[in-house]
């Protein structure tokens, strides 16, 4: 196992801790506006989405619930489907629930779009999506996100809960990974 310090690893950092801790306040203040008055229950995403469900709910005022679901969509290579398995499913009856959809990143978005369809359909009152990133893709996603961190370019980063074949979501910036690391 080599122990090397993960910052051999990256090319070029898009996003640096602190700017990430700046806009996740932002977020989290436009969404305790919205949902003033009311207990959103908000869903993560796992694995990716552990870091911006800790640091967004955290920096939020108001009383929240979290609770947590694990999926895997069939894709042919890297891309995905929208043909989704549910690993892990959520503990809480969210009937009649504000649900928040916490998400890492957000590339087709079909996974996403699965995902607001099947909590819809168990009765949720209403059911939005918040993410961190957003690739350019999810333009064309057949589902509506309300609360956006960062707007991405079309390339493969890791940090702040993304990975590269299951490493780097312990960095907390936000980066595209060094050639190397791809040809070993
Ligand atoms: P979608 O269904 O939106 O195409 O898939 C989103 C998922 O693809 C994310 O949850 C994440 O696992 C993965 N993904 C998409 N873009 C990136 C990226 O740039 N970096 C990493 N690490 N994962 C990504
Ligand atoms: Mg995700
Ligand atoms: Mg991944």
């Amino acid at each position: 196992m080599d122990a090397a310090d993960i910052s051999a690893d990256l090319e070029h950092v898009l996003y640096t801790a602190d700017q990430i801790e700046a806009r996740v306040k932002e977020l989290a203040a436009q969404i305790d506006a919205e949902y003033e008055g009311r207990q959103p229950l908000l869903v993560g995403v796992l694995n990716g989405a552990m870091i911006i469900m800790s640091d967004l709910c955290r920096a939020m005022h108001g009383h929240v619930e979290v609770d947590w679901m694990a999926i895997s969509s069939y894709g042919s290579g890297t891309h995905s489907s929208g043909v989704v398995r549910i690993l892990k499913d959520l503990t809480s009856d969210i009937a009649g629930r504000d649900v928040l959809v916490v998400e890492d990143i957000i590339d087709t978005g079909l996974t996403l779009s699965y995902l607001v369809h099947n909590l819809l359909t168990r009765g949720a009152a209403s059911v939005k999506v918040a993410t961190m990133f957003r690739k350019p893709e999810a333009v064309h996603a057949p589902v509506e996100v309300s609360y956006v961190g960062f707007d991405l370019p079309d390339e493969f980063v890791v940090g702040y809960g993304l990975d590269y074949d299951g490493r780097y979501r312990n960095l907390r910036d936000v980066a595209t990974l060094a050639p190397h690391v791809y040809h070993h």
